[in-house]
């Protein structure tokens, strides 16, 4: 089996074919920047991780885009309401969505534009759909006119112009030839921000500028667009339309997350701020936030619950604990094993990451049994499998970005030298038969962190979290 993705604009499974062998690009809709992330903002960058990770490990030479959106209405009220100027607000927040992504282990990515460093190429776009007669200006604005491209407009989102409703994008919509028009590009207003165009100043419309962006760093034909599913109608439908309606082939896959669920209970302002990244990881390390996010299938919806957060917690910790034990027994880990073909076929598979883990926890199983038994050279396969298996998922505890995060190893070495004196004195203890003393040493590590448990290879410890 090769790789397989579901595709939105066929509402059906397909066959990966590249534009070009060997090579593949993804366009990912990045961050609006009026706020900072909370974890349902970083799914769909967690999920399109994933996927760049795997298409890399089968062979693919991957362009990565994920722009953001750094104007817009709510970027332009916030900055308003907070008395400073647009960028002030685009700036921070880019900011701290670029640092969750980096916290959660995303790999940057290969081009990270930004709307308003793009106008040029806008007003090229709608030049051309100018040109071809599908947008014309008006009121200030420019539109994209919809009656021009009825037999294709909602060939993505599966619907048809005559059920649409007005677009509602704008405040001069009586500017509109049709209701349903949407905007390319918003008229200047007092107060806000403006670029100069043909037609008059103003600021670029949402859509246009991910068309913009994703064909001048990917090209006219590119194979992959993502994000998540409350984008596909009006977003995504939009730079289709307006790509191929100017002649461009544009995104041969479209692929879509599912959404982070709250509940029944409504997106209160409080629960909201306690589901931003910098609390989130109070509770769970970045690591095993991760794994939450990455855990189900990307396109089914996450219904958010600290149960379930704290089950993939502890669920990360169990792989964790065999590949820390495994790491004690097996130096020299072999990053070329191959990987288990059920490994390989789950995530050939549209991206199973559900069954990709539990093939993960099924080789850690095996792999406690061979410590248990100290058969070395099992544990060395094993150990081998698992991580390049949590490579691909980017959540291989021993890679640079984890071990960072938790423990320095200079410093691990030095406690790893204490805690043996400590031992000592404790078998000592235990020889003489002294065991209040074998204990009291035990308890004076627990108070200092340090969980010591006793194997059939002899004490080892670890901190305890
Ligand atoms: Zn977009």
């Amino acid at each position: 089996m090769s790789l397989h993705l579901y595709d939105t604009s066929a509402r059906t499974v397909r066959e990966f074919v590249p534009v070009e062998s060997g090579r593949a690009s993804i366009y990912l809709c990045g961050a609006t920047v009026q706020a900072p992330p909370h974890i349902g903002h970083i799914r769909s960058g967690v999920n399109f991780d994933v996927l760049r990770r795997w298409m890399i490990r089968s062979g693919y030479d991957v362009t990565f885009c994920r722009n953001v959106t750094d104007i817009d209405d709510k970027i332009i009220r916030v900055a308003a309401a907070e008395g400073v100027p647009w960028f002030v607000v685009a700036e921070r927040n880019q900011r701290a969505f670029t640092w969750a992504y980096q916290i959660l282990g995303c790999l940057p990515p290969t081009v990270e534009p930004r709307a308003t460093g793009h106008v040029p190429e806008m007003i090229e776009l709608m030049e051309r759909l100018i040109a071809a007669g599908h947008a014309y200006p008006a009121g200030g604005d420019v539109y994209f006119d919809v009656v021009s491209y009825a037999d294709r407009y909602g060939s993505l989102s599966n619907q048809r112009l005559e059920n649409m409703r007005a677009a509602g994008d704008t405040d001069t919509d009586s500017a509109k030839h049709d209701p349903r028009d949407f905007a390319l590009w918003k008229g200047e207003k007092p107060g806000e921000p403006t670029w100069p165009t043909p037609w008059g100043r103003g600021r670029p419309g949402w859509h246009l500028e991910c068309s913009a962006m994703a064909t001048k760093y990917l090209g006219p034909t590119f194979d992959i667009h993502g994000g998540g599913v409350d984008l596909i109608f009006p977003h995504h439908e939009n730079e289709l339309t307006q790509s191929q309606a100017a002649g461009d082939g544009f995104a041969r896959y479209w692929m879509h997350n599912g959404m982070l669920k709250i509940g029944a209970e409504k997106m209160s302002k409080s629960l909201g701020n306690s589901l931003l990244i910098p609390e989130v990881t109070k509770k769970v390390r970045p690591v095993e936030l991760r794994y939450y996010l990455a855990a189900p299938h990307y396109r089914s919806a996450i219904e958010y619950s600290e149960e379930a957060l704290a089950e993939a917690a502890a669920a990360y910790q169990r792989i964790e604990g065999f590949v820390t034990r495994a790491a004690e027994v097996i130096h020299d880990v072999d990053a070329h094993a191959p990987l288990p073909q059920a490994f390989v076929d789950a995530l050939d598979d549209d991206l199973g990451t559900p069954q990709a883990l539990a093939v993960v926890h099924e080789v850690v199983k095996e792999g406690n049994v061979a410590l248990a038994q100290g058969n070395k050279e099992q544990v060395a396969r094993l150990l081998a499998e698992t991580q390049n298996m949590l490579d691909v998922l980017g959540l291989d505890p021993r890679s640079e970005q984890w071990r960072s995060s938790g423990d320095d190893s200079g410093l691990r070495a030095t406690v790893d030298a204490l805690v043996g004196v400590a031992l000592e004195q404790r078998q000592a203890a235990r020889a003489r038969k002294d065991f209040a003393a074998a204990d009291g040493i035990r308890d004076q590590l627990a108070r200092a962190g340090i969980v010591v448990e006793d194997t059939a290879q002899g004490p080892r410890w670890e901190l305890s979290r």
